[in-house]
């Protein structure tokens, strides 16, 4: 009980990581789980095709628009958006398991969803990411070799409204040296779980510590005021 009341007890929240196409969400959150075991990423429902290396059910749930359409429909969905022309949802379910578990939710979504996550999960802390340089963007959406002439140019084009709205968000990160990138959001994450708003009952910690504080100050049961004042 000494060790702070529980002010300070396992506090998990939820963390978007938004970015314009290219800048290194993925490869950022893929690093951030292999760093830590109490992160967990949110696996979207997507209409988006799949790409190569990708697997249904670890980096997306792919589903036909029907289906995609339900889970809208059925409430299934936290936060949804129409992005680059394809739509992707978070289930309501990743955020429910990932707090029972005491995890931190890992969102990798665009700036439309992390609007909705601000309204529905205020807990929820926002980090952006950014591009070294408008080269770099391209260079790496490039290398990445995943989308066609015409789908990156279309990812491009929406590049500049996404950061715009980076000042929406709480913190930024550029994405230059990869582990320092890491570094700088768990460093982040540290910081805000000591943010004194996000501890629940923390008024009552502090009326514990007190109570705790006179336990160990007052006179022995039988004393009597005069005599512990003569004591001192
Ligand atoms: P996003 O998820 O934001 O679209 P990705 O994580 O797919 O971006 O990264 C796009 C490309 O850039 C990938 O080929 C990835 O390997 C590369 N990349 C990501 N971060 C860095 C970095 N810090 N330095 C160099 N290349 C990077
Ligand atoms: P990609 O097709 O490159 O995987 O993702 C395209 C964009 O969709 C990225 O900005 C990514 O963050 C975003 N995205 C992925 N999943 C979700 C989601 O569940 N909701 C929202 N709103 N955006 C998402």
């Amino acid at each position: 009980m000494s060790r702070a009341h529980g002010v300070l007890s396992a506090r998990t929240f939820p963390v978007v990581l938004s970015a314009p196409s290219g800048a290194g969400k993925t490869t950022i959150a893929r690093r951030l789980r292999e760093r830590r075991g109490d992160v967990v990423f949110s696996v979207s429902a997507t209409t988006r095709p799949a790409r190569d290396y990708e697997v249904d059910g670890r980096d997306y749930h792919f589903v036909a628009p029907g289906d995609f359409r339900r889970m809208i429909d059925g409430g299934e969905l936290l936060e949804w958006a129409e992005v680059h022309g394809n739509y992707y949802g978070t289930p309501r379910r990743n955020l429910d398991q990932a707090v029972d578990r005491g995890q931190f939710l890992l969102l990798d979504i665009d700036v439309q969803g992390a609007r909705q996550i601000r309204m529905h999960a205020p807990e929820a802390l926002h980090v952006f990411v950014l591009p070294p340089s408008g080269a770099e963007l391209v260079e790496r959406l490039m290398g990445r070799g995943s989308e066609s002439d015409s789908t990156r140019a279309r990812r491009l084009r929406n590049a500049c409204a996404e950061v715009q709205e980076a000042a929406e968000f709480d913190y930024v990160v550029v994405n230059d040296d990869l582990d320092a990138t890491v570094d700088a959001i768990e460093g982040v994450m540290a910081a805000e779980a000591h943010r004194i708003r996000r501890i629940p009952g923390f008024a009552q910690a502090l009326d514990r510590l007190c109570d705790e504080i006179r336990d160990h100050t007052e006179p022995p049961s039988g004393a009597s005021a005069n005599e512990s004042s003569t004591q001192e």
